[in-house]
């Protein structure tokens, strides 16, 4: 259709930002409004407020300090004048006339030296003068104006949307489609589509501005379970398909049940038999299972996979199991190894890793493949090395959220065999709204409680002064027989070194004071007050000085730990020499464990009973949490010591302080997704997490669940002949999966691919 506004030139600018179509465009909201209905006049303006203020250009100025340069701009009202201040602002530079109208938005603070008002880094905009059209005048003055995203430079910014919006909405003005059944929106009070749409660019006067600025009113909450609806129905269909494919029913026979008893080498608690029931009902049933297991770390997830996994062996069919790492997948392998010697009956287990000689691949493969191995255990290689399986019954997955897709274990089996069950174990204490969206497609089992006998583990925050400290503490632990882990962001210190971790960076950008302009001369000692003078001051290389696992292996071996038995492990190694550490450690031969994240998932030590993370506000929550989940396994009491850089920002005291008061898996979950958003949470693309254009998951949570269940009540309807009010006719029905179809497609192609 034709769109007035774009043309071929916008239309290619525009693409990268998959606004394709006008519907696309329609569905681009704005992400703040400014309430230009009462413009508020400078006389009544108060320290601290937000406020939106329209006035005239007197006058700019860029000052050239040191530093940064600022610009600064001053407008007016009458005799009453206000200063906006930008740092860095050369930009502005030329870009206010003394005479123009502009509108700015931002916190008012005061200004000690003028008595004047100011703000600083205000949002502004230069309205349109009364030469420009009645169109621009009436869509930015006197309204609540809509404020957008620019989708290309200036050209494309918040003036050429309202009015490409504005033309588009009026063109097709009682001809947007409804997509969603009447009888659905009249029971939620929701509006139809078109109202919806206007409403969010333009909203009426009078609506209240909070809810604006929130998303809640009844137009946004229409087009947020719009979305959302989609999406659930999408999975319900998904999770029916599934159900209908051929699987495999496994028995669980006594004979099988004696198996599981044999090897168990304590009680379970009553969620690991509460999953394992899960799961193995799931097994005996023909369609194929796809369970997500998730449990804190800690929980005992291993050992029901296992069990799992021999009720596959035992029906004669081979079990796999994928690990993130060389060194888990090597760990597993021993874990399981020395469960099944309890059991009278003898597993073949074999390991397949990357940095298995061609050899021993080679023999390992055709182990698998004539159905020797029941038991595989490995990392990707099982998929990168055409592994083609025997018989292949269950495939266990450990961490999948670092795997990504799920869809590549077709290409295990043989072509014409049945589907094998899949398993997914997640530590990832995931929301369980998020995780039904996630994972929408898979049945979820939750390990909510411990294993006995576990003590808390005690954490506490240490500023890097304190170190010695910290170490003497080590060697009285290690003294007593426990053993330690010392981590650190990064591998070697040397300058072009990549952090481990892939969240410092952002943070950094995010929260680093503005950059330090001159405090000199009289005229700038009227915007002194803005930097405290520690910004001025610490500003050193933030991301040098920075101690790493390679320099601080040595330093502690040399120094505070000499005479203990130091051990390094990070992921530069070879496999072979990760394995030997691990092992050295696992069977306490060595004392303290230098190492970088890469024994953050997993690595499961009882004796060790000390984590201590140095530039722990550097890490993110999560991967604080899966540190600190290494320690407390064993029933000694164990510490989880976080020591800081010198340098803490606003947010990393939020995980820090986090860390200190909670040990609550699913708690830290909840603030680190609402401190970072569901996108780095989970690392979008990798979790199959669609791109939404208007729906937020974490704001949008209830929203969410109603959309859940009403997906599942169109998907399910009642059965003919019952009577139920408000009816959806077949016309609705068929507009809804026209809908879905195309929505899916083009939305969720990356989900459907599972
Ligand atoms: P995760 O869920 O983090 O993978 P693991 O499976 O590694 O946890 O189990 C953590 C530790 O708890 C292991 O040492 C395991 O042997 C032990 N464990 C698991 N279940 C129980 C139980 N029911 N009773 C006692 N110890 C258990
Ligand atoms: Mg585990």
């Amino acid at each position: 259709m034709y769109v007035r506004g774009v043309g071929p030139r916008v239309a290619e600018m525009l693409a990268p930002k998959s606004i394709l179509t006008a519907e696309d465009l329609l569905y681009h909201l704005p992400f703040r409004y400014e309430d230009r209905q009462n413009p508020r006049s400078l006389d009544e303006l108060k320290p601290g407020e937000m406020a939106s203020v329209i006035a005239e250009v007197r006058g700019s100025l860029l000052l050239r300090t040191r530093k940064a340069p600022i610009f600064e701009l001053t407008v007016g009202q009458g005799r009453l004048a206000l200063k906006c201040i930008w740092f860095n602002g050369t930009y502005l530079n030329g870009k206010f006339h003394a005479g123009q109208t502009v509108a700015v938005y931002g916190k008012v603070e005061p200004s000690r030296s003028t008595g004047n008002l100011k703000m600083i880094q205000p949002q502004f905009e230069v309205l349109p003068d009364a030469s420009a059209d009645a169109e621009t005048q009436m869509l930015e003055v006197g309204r609540i104006t809509p404020v957008y995203e620019s989708l290309g430079g200036a050209r494309l910014a918040s003036r050429w949307q309202r009015k490409t919006i504005f033309n588009l909405l009026e063109s097709v003005r009682g001809a947007v489609p409804e997509c969603l059944p009447q009888e659905l929106l009249t029971r939620l009070g929701l509006p139809g589509r078109e109202a919806a749409l206007r409403e969010v660019h333009f909203p009426p006067e009078g609506t209240p501005f909070d809810r604006l600025q929130s998303s809640s009113t009844p137009a946004h909450q229409r087009l947020i379970f719009e979305e959302l609806f989609f999406l659930e129905l999408g999975l319900e269909l998904k999770r029916r398909r599934m159900r209908e494919r051929a699987g495999i029913a496994f028995a669980a026979t006594d004979k099988v049940r004696e198996a599981l008893r044999e090897v168990l080498p304590f009680h379970p608690t009553r969620a690991q038999k509460r999953a394992l029931g899960e799961i193995v009902a799931d097994m005996r049933s023909p369609s194929p299972m796809r369970r997500l297991l998730q449990g804190d770390v800690g929980s005992g997830k291993t050992i029901v996979a296992l069990q799992a996994m021999l009720v596959a062996m035992e029906n004669g069919y081979q079990a796999a199991l994928m690990a993130p790492t060389e060194i888990l997948a090597t760990q597993h392998f021993l874990a399981a190894r020395k469960l099944l010697e309890r059991s009278s009956r003898h597993y073949r287990i074999v390991l397949l890793t990357g940095s298995l000689d061609e050899d021993r691949k080679r023999h390992t493969r055709s182990l698998i493949n004539n159905g020797e191995a029941q038991l595989v255990i490995g990392t990707h290689a099982l998929i990168e090395e055409k592994v083609e399986f025997d018989r292949l019954g269950l495939v266990v997955v450990d961490e999948q959220h670092r795997f990504g897709v799920m869809q590549r274990f077709k290409m295990m089996k043989k072509p014409n065999q049945a589907e094998p069950d899949v398993l997914v174990m997640t530590a990832t204490p995931i929301p369980r709204t998020l995780a039904l969206s996630l994972y929408g497609d898979l049945d979820v089992s939750v390990l909510d409680e411990l294993p006995p006998g576990r003590t808390p583990i005690v954490t506490r925050r240490v500023p890097g002064e304190m170190a010695g400290e910290v170490w003497d503490f080590v060697r009285k632990q290690v003294a007593r027989g426990r053993q330690a882990y010392i981590v650190y962001p990064v591998i070697e210190g040397s300058k072009d070194d990549q952090p481990e971790l892939d969240f410092s960076q952002d943070e950094e950008a995010g929260t680093a004071p503005p950059p330090a302009p001159a405090r000199k001369s009289a005229r700038k000692g009227k915007t002194a007050d803005l930097f405290p003078k520690a910004s001025v001051e610490a500003n050193p290389g933030a991301k040098s000085g920075l101690k790493s696992a390679v320099e601080m292996h040595e330093k502690l071996s040399a120094g505070p730990l000499a005479g203990l038995r130091v051990g390094l492990l990070h992921g530069r190694l070879d496999a072979d020499d990760k394995e030997v550490v691990m092992r050295r450690f696992q069977r306490g031969e060595i004392d303290v464990l230098v190492a970088t994240t890469v024994i953050e998932v997993g690595v499961d030590v009882p004796n060790a009973t000390v984590m201590v993370v140095e530039h722990a506000e550097r890490f993110g929550l999560a991967q604080l949490h899966q540190l600190r989940g290494r320690v407390g396994r064993g029933a000694a009491k164990s510490y989880c010591i976080l020591i800081t850089g010198p340098r803490v920002s606003p947010t990393g005291e939020e995980r820090l302080n986090a860390m200190v008061r909670t040990q609550d898996g699913f708690a830290l979950a909840e603030l680190d997704l609402s401190l970072r958003g569901p996108g780095e949470f989970f690392g979008t693309r990798q979790a199959g997490l669609p791109d939404f254009r208007v729906a937020n998951l974490v704001r949008d949570r209830q929203l969410l669940e109603l959309a859940k269940q009403e997906a599942a009540r169109f998907a399910n309807p009642p059965a003919p002949g019952k009577a139920v009010a408000g009816k959806i006719t077949d016309a609705e029905r068929a507009r809804v999966w026209a809908r879905l179809k195309e929505a899916w497609q083009r939305r969720y192609g990356l989900v459907e691919a599972g």
